[in-house]
């Protein structure tokens, strides 16, 4: 193998992969192992992994080529059934696998809401059909039609292979909803997956209360609404926990200091809670919302404050883009930080990106009324690594965030092996190759997904996806890779 090839078989998506890779930086969280290296596919496995030293390893570093086992995203919207022109279970895969990810966790909340069982079986053959081998694994709706009012089928739908519970897009607001769906989930094996938000404290609510929605003249949506969820789900959790030990409480998108203080302080106390957060809600704050395009960590002070966007004149685009327009909502650069730093130190398990896909009537219009969410899952990796190059956030523990970390999320339910086994001989090539020193322009030909518009469309990011090989199947490949 010589530095920087990578020789490909020209192999047709859903199709075994034959590869040699050499001159790569290779990282592989479940080992803990990174360094120099290169492997060989054939036929869709991986038949060598060659760790690389001395005069072999010179020149290579982490700043270029590098191969990470495929990427698990634990919360995308596919919008099929109900909104299949925002959206497709075949659109959602491709676009997850030009973002470099290899399993993509469906959300429930289509039309119908997937709360029966074999509503995950249709789902499952719309992804074989699809011909991607990104692995779909669905989330089945917590409770009946989302409504908030009884539990749906968890049995029925456990036994239907689901990973987990979620009203996403909503809350449970009911306490006792949440209490049993929490038990019974316990008892599955399974994860209940909130949307924390109290939603006594949004309605109508359009940006994150603060300096930008107050100037601009949006409708707060205050932190104490996803603050107040977060306390009350953890202190219901504790309490489930004593009864039912395999409790588990997963947090979804969590935008502020708070929330991931709570949650450091309750996995100290060893709770099974768990947690992700956006790569928007890491990288993107709410000045956005009034014109800026600085990153979140550019925004911040030598005291660690949020900056005024108006007194830096850093506002260059119109404001009121409706596509940034996402529940919860950007963050203050302080929240954005806390949130990096939560996932820095562990608190943070992953990295989930929301991809939340909507039609050109539902976004292009006035902000208040866009519909809610981010089309992201292309651009995700582009974001954290523009984190990780601004020496937030080290590439190892970004990988992690995005691999091992959502597998163990999901526990049993992942699969083991059948997933992204990691950069292991013998097993199925599941895994991503990236060049972080290529940078790429996303654009409305360049994007896979049926979602509109996008706040970093004309914006160069960091890292562009060459290849994206699942369970030993070529997922997606780079056109002209460098
Ligand atoms: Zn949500």
């Amino acid at each position: 193998m010589t530095s920087g090839t990578i020789l490909r078989a020209g192999a047709e998506v859903g199709t075994p992969v034959d590869l040699d890779l050499g001159g790569a930086w290779l990282i592989d969280p479940g080992s803990g192992r990174q360094g120099p290296g290169g492997l060989v596919v054939r036929d869709g496995r991986i038949e060598s992994i060659a760790w690389l030293a001395g005069d072999d390893a010179a020149g290579i570093d982490d700043a270029g080529v590098v191969v990470a086992p495929g990427f698990v995203d634990l919360h995308a919207h596919l919008r099929e059934p109900g909104n299949e022109a925002a959206e497709t279970i075949a659109s959602g895969l491709t676009a997850a696998a030009h973002g470099g990810f290899t399993t993509v966790c469906a959300m429930p909340n289509t039309t119908p809401p997937i709360d029966r069982g074999a509503m995950v079986g249709a789902a499952r053959a719309a992804a074989i059909a699809s011909g991607s081998p990104v692995r779909l694994l669905q989330v089945g709706a917590a409770t009946a039609g989302r409504a908030g009012e009884r539990l749906a089928e968890l049995g029925e739908l456990a036994d239907a292979g689901v990973v987990g519970f979620s009203d996403d897009g909503s809350p449970i607001q009911r306490s006792d909803l949440l209490r049993n769906a929490l038990a019974y989930a316990g008892m599955l094996g399974l994860p209940l997956i909130d949307h924390p938000e109290d939603l006594g404290q949004t309605s109508g609510a359009e940006a994150n209360d603060g300096l930008v929605a107050t100037v601009l003249g949006l409708r707060g949506w205050p932190s104490s609404a996803e603050v107040a969820a977060v306390a009350r789900d953890i202190e219901i959790l504790a309490e489930v926990a004593a009864d039912v030990s395999g409790a588990r409480l997963h947090l979804t998108h969590l935008s502020t200091a708070a929330s991931i203080e709570h949650v450091r302080r309750a996995k100290a106390a060893g709770l099974a809670v768990t947690c992700d957060v956006t790569p928007h809600h890491l990288a993107l704050t709410d000045e956005w919302i009034a014109g800026s395009r600085r990153w979140a960590w550019q925004a911040l002070d030598d005291d660690g404050r949020a900056r005024d966007p108006w007194r830096d004149h850093v506002l260059e685009a119109d404001p009121f883009d409706g596509s940034l327009r996402v529940n919860p909502p950007l963050r203050s650069a302080e929240d954005a930080r806390a949130c990096l730093d939560g996932l820095a130190d562990g608190t943070v398990d992953a990295i989930a990106t929301d991809h939340a896909p909507h039609t050109q009537v539902d976004k292009d219009v006035e902000f208040g009324l866009a519909r809610p969410g981010i089309a992201g899952i292309e651009t995700a990796l582009g974001l954290v690594l523009e984190a990780v190059g601004a020496g937030l956030l080290p590439l190892d523990r970004a990988i992690e965030a995005l691999t091992v970390g959502p597998g163990r999320v999901l526990g049993g339910a992942f699969g083991g092996t059948s997933g992204s086994a990691g950069l292991v001989e013998g097993a199925p090539a599941d895994l991503v190759v990236f060049d972080r020193a290529a940078r790429w322009t996303p654009d409305a030909a360049s994007l896979l997904t049926r979602g509109w518009g996008g706040p970093l469309l004309g914006r160069p990011l960091a890292g562009r996806v060459l290849l994206t090989i699942a369970a030993g199947r070529l997922a997606c490949e780079d056109p002209a890779p460098a």
